[in-house]
């Protein structure tokens, strides 16, 4: 045990192990020792399309899409009632991955004007899109209710107004959500209850209540129901059950004044960075949060509104790997106050550009040499980047076989959502490529950047 591994992280009898639930479906180490996703060796995608690229398990994610609508659909059905699942476009979004969705029966959910273009370029129907954001510029605005959208959770007062307006001038009617802060925090594992809400999304409570009111004396905007989205990354229920308590006491006074068909819970269910994370399966997820809506509405007196979700995470991001190779390693020794212990540093060609969360949150991942298996002892490891900060860490912690060397290929385990959706150019670095693999095939959904694609946005330089 190497003093400067976090208590979390384990030393692992095999380094070499690909813990359960953290790693796509489909991965497996070939007879060779290997590893492959869909069918694909690493060696063989790194070769075709160059390192980092972004590997997704399409089947993984298509299956989990499947799976979530089933687990809300099912869990409603129990009670009665109905539910609906959107996927958070913005956790990954191409027209290849909307399309997957909706064959999976789950709408899109989008948050700037460019992931509702890409849905709709997909031709995902309009009323099968939700648009969220505290900012909604006019012009997307104008967009959105041109064509159709089905639902737009409106932010604040001046959207009431700015959406009011736009309908009426194009003659038509818009429905709307009203996203409130339930004042239930939800953090990584647990949620605390907080009396005022210090952030930027959504209405206070006794806010939605005239905002409510408001967009019911316009013509134009249609009141269908209260929105509510308490975090990302939570494990149990608890924050949901709590939430909805609360908002549905609003609900149930808002039915005083009229129909509220719909309650949007939200997303923000965990998935698995590392064996450490053990999040509950959808099902008992959808059941939980279902049972907690239906008691509560039982214990009201009223009915049970129509449920929507709206998961991104927990359906794109344990099918993605990240594949690296190492470049350099460096042991670095370390005073730990009563003696001295070494991290060895192994080095990749990419980092916080195409995967920002450990600088952005502190975010843990899960890492194995991708391109063989070791039996070298397990050596304490920090994953690095390339790029020109100290905080550009791939992984923070993790046990790699020691002999791990240049030229070995890495992959990082569950990076399908958040990290090409926030990837960047810092120091000139070109995005990656994302590709969708199975059934020992890969084709590009998102093509890699270029060196010309970076030089081509400069109009000082003529080429
Ligand atoms: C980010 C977000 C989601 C999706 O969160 P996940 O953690 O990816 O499930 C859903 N709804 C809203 C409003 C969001 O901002």
């Amino acid at each position: 045990m190497n003093p400067l591994a976090p208590d979390w992280l384990a030393e692992p009898d095999d380094a070499n192990d690909l813990a359960a639930g953290v790693w796509p479906d489909t991965i497996r180490r070939t007879k060779k020792g290997e590893l492959s996703v869909g069918g694909m060796k690493a060696s063989a995608l790194a070769e075709r399309y160059g390192t980092p690229v972004l590997v997704l398990d399409e089947l993984h994610v298509r299956e989990r899409a499947e799976r979530t609508r089933r687990a809300f659909e099912t869990a409603a059905a129990r009670h009665g009632g109905s539910a609906r699942v959107y996927y958070a476009g913005k956790a990954f979004l191409t027209s290849e991955v909307a399309r997957w969705m909706l064959a999976a029966g789950l709408n899109i959910d989008v948050c700037s004007r460019g992931e509702l273009e890409t849905a709709l370029a997909a031709d995902v129907p309009a009323e099968r899109i939700g648009f969220h954001g505290n900012n909604k510029s006019v012009s997307e605005l104008e967009r959105a209710i041109g064509v159709g959208l089905g639902t737009i959770v409106v932010d604040s007062p001046i959207e009431v107004e700015r959406i009011s307006a736009i309908a009426e001038r194009l003659g038509t009617s818009q429905r709307v959500l009203v996203r409130v802060r339930s004042g239930v925090h939800a953090d990584t594992h647990d949620f605390l209850a907080t009396a005022h809400e210090d952030q930027k999304f959504g209405f206070s409570l006794e806010e939605a209540e005239s905002a409510v009111a408001r967009i019911r004396e316009l013509p134009s905007v249609e009141f269908v129901g209260l929105h509510c989205h308490i975090g990302s990354q939570i494990f149990g229920v608890s924050g949901f059950r709590e939430s909805a308590s609360r908002v549905l006491e609003l609900h149930e006074r808002l039915l005083g004044g009229g129909p509220v068909p719909l309650l949007n819970l939200g997303g923000g269910f965990g998935i698995a960075y590392t064996r450490a994370d053990t999040p509950a399966e959808i099902e008992a997820l959808a059941d939980g949060i279902v049972d907690a809506v239906a008691n509560e509405c039982a214990a009201r007196g009223i009915d049970m509104p129509e449920l929507a979700f709206e998961p991104g995470r927990s359906i794109i991001g344990s099918a993605g790997i990240t594949l690296y190779e190492v470049g350099t390693t460096k042991p670095v020794v370390v005073d730990t106050g009563d003696g001295s212990a070494e991290r060895l540093y192994v080095a990749v060609d990419g980092g916080m550009s195409d995967n920002v969360r450990p600088a952005l949150y502190g975010a843990q991942y899960s890492a194995r040499i991708a391109s063989r298996t070791s039996e070298a002892p397990a050596a304490l490891v920090r994953v690095v980047g390339m790029h020109c900060e100290s905080g550009d860490i791939v992984v923070d912690n993790e046990y790699l076989p020691g002999d791990v060397v240049p030229g070995d290929l890495v992959a990082v385990a569950s990076t399908g959502a958040y990290s090409a959706a926030m990837a960047s150019n810092y120091n000139h670095v070109p995005r990656p490529a994302v590709v969708a693999v199975r059934d020992g095939e890969a084709r590009v959904i998102l093509r890699g950047e270029t060196i010309d694609d970076l030089l081509a946005r400069d109009p000082g330089l003529v080429r």
